[in-house]
């Protein structure tokens, strides 16, 4: 069988012709449908593996992992306390918010988190030919530094519960747009 729109023989079974895309004969939407996605996927350029990608990628991870190590020590009881949080939406019967003391370790957590993930994410755009994901590192970092701080005027009663949680929701959109709005129009390198 030849391809109607290119004229190049079409291999046996094949809903697609493999150099046009085309749809061939006999075959159904959807049979079409995938086998096309199938037929894009593999034509879409391979992503090379990239040693400095890797060692940015590393670098990251392990200052994560001390953040988080290092929220252990200084908060030993931590375990506990995220326990008997979860335990307490049972006895309410919805989610509540985190009382005082568990509040303070997740503000820890995530101060640490958004200054390295500034730091990190500063460091590989200004050294790196990366722009793209430095950019949305650098968003995430500055909304878990913006929950941290919103979380801590709820604690010092500055905002109520329900304010806290009408700024996380509108941090979290604001921050999905940004987002959005760099994979769309930022490349992937300079
Ligand atoms: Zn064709």
């Amino acid at each position: 069988m030849y391809c109607q729109k290119c004229g190049k023989e079409l291999p046996q079974n094949s809903a697609y012709c493999p150099s046009c895309g085309a749809k061939a004969g006999g075959y159904s939407s959807a049979d079409y449908w995938w086998e096309r996605r199938r037929w894009e996927r593999e034509r879409r350029p391979r992503r090379e593996w990239d040693p400095m990608d890797a060692a940015w990628g590393a670098v990251r991870a392990v200052g994560f992992l001390i953040i988080i190590g290092l929220t252990i020590v200084l908060y030993p009881d931590v375990f506990v306390l995220l326990f008997r949080y979860l335990e307490s939406w049972g006895t309410y019967g919805y989610p509540v918010l985190p009382p005082y003391a568990l509040g303070q370790v997740i503000i820890f957590l995530f101060t640490a988190s958004g200054v390295w993930g500034l730091v990190s994410s500063g460091l590989r755009l200004g050294l790196s030919s990366r722009l793209r994901r430095p950019m949305r590192d650098i968003v995430s970092a500055v909304f878990a530094l913006y929950v941290a701080y919103t979380l801590s005027q709820f604690y010092g009663r500055t905002i109520r519960g329900a304010e806290f949680v009408l700024a996380f929701f509108v941090g979290l959109a604001v921050m999905v747009i940004i987002n959005a709005l760099i994979t769309h129009y930022v490349p992937r390198r300079a």
